[in-house]
């Protein structure tokens, strides 16, 4: 069984490295604040103080943090991923980042002996917690292979993209189409309650036609509830907003649309709600029109 080092015992980190755990792998984790990682050691794993020591005692590391800075600084910053990996080693980013980001990370991975593959998810906390996220995987044909059950104790679907830095494209075209998605239904629901009609009786109509989407219906109700316990908190929605004008940007792909739904979640940071669930978008509209 290989032995799997984990960095990033986040919302989607932690439950993603004990589904890897409870497969049987021998894991080892690090995390930048400590107390995180306090369960893992209480049940005996090991807990690494730093990504190099980390890595030097493993055969696959796992990478799940917040942004290309967090990934760039424990893959190449002090004490970092590459100071103790062992040639062969593959590692593998899960968080979402820009396609620069993750093809620089392939790069330094590689020129110090290593192997990478690119492996955002798309799913939020509960399916991270049961296992059932869809993990968009890129590399070599070999390296995804020789990782993918690994992927399959986190994931219920392997979707295939293509080489490093496809799946990091895929996962922002799918967090461009949810932004868009979330900011919609909030404006949808505005007018639904500025008509004066019934908000449940919206999300039924929605549910009944083409429309039907199970994202509506979930986080539909959550906004009509104003329930807003974080999932997917605004502040990485709007980064991922960035990654995506960011990136589309740099192909003259114009995405006026995203530009405006990056916008709305900016207002609603500027609110108070950055560390709230992505449904706290309503929150922009519900001020805005009382
Ligand atoms: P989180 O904020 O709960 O955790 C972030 C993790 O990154 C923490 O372990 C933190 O210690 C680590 N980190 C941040 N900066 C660091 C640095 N400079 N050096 C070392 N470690 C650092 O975030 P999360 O919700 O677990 O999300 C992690 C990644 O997964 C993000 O890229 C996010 O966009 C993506 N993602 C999140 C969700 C979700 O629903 N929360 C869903 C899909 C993808």
């Amino acid at each position: 069984m290989q032995s799997i080092g984990f960095i990033g015992l986040g919302n989607m980190g932690a439950p993603m490295a004990w589904n890897i755990h409870k497969a049987g792998y021998r894991l080892s984790v690090y995390n930048r604040t400590p107390a995180r990682a306090q369960p893992f050691r209480d049940a005996g794993m090991e807990v690494a103080a730093t990504p190099a020591a980390l890595a030097a005692d493993a055969d696959v590391v796992v990478i799940m943090v917040t942004d290309p800075a967090a990934l760039h600084g424990v893959i190449a910053g002090t004490d970092g991923v590459v100071d103790g990996l062992k040639a062969g080693t593959t590692v593998i980013n899960m968080s979402t980042v820009s396609p620069d980001a993750s093809l620089e990370a392939a790069g330094i991975v590689q020129e110090h002996g290593g192997r990478f593959v690119d492996a955002p998810v798309s799913g939020t906390v509960k399916p991270a917690e049961e296992g059932t996220l869809v993990v968009l995987a890129g590399g070599a044909r070999e390296d995804l292979e020789a990782v993918a059950p690994l992927l399959e104790t986190m994931g219920r679907q392997v979707v295939y993209c293509g080489g490093i830095g496809d799946a990091t494209r895929m996962k922002l075209v799918l967090n461009l189409l949810l932004g868009g998605m979330m900011e919609l239904l909030a404006e949808a629901l505005a007018l639904g309650k500025g008509f004066g009609l019934d908000g449940a009786a919206i999300l039924n109509a929605v549910a009944a036609g083409p429309l039907g989407a199970p994202l509506y219906a979930m986080k539909g109700e959550a906004m009509l509830a104003g329930r807003f316990a974080s999932q997917f908190p605004v502040e990485l929605m709007f980064k991922d907003m960035n990654l995506v004008l960011q990136a589309a940007g740099q192909l003259a792909v114009p995405l006026p649309a995203t530009a405006a739904v990056r916008e709305s979640f900016n207002a609603a940071r500027a609110l108070g709600y950055g560390d709230e669930d992505m449904a706290a978008v309503i929150q922009v509209f519900n001020k805005l029109s009382g």
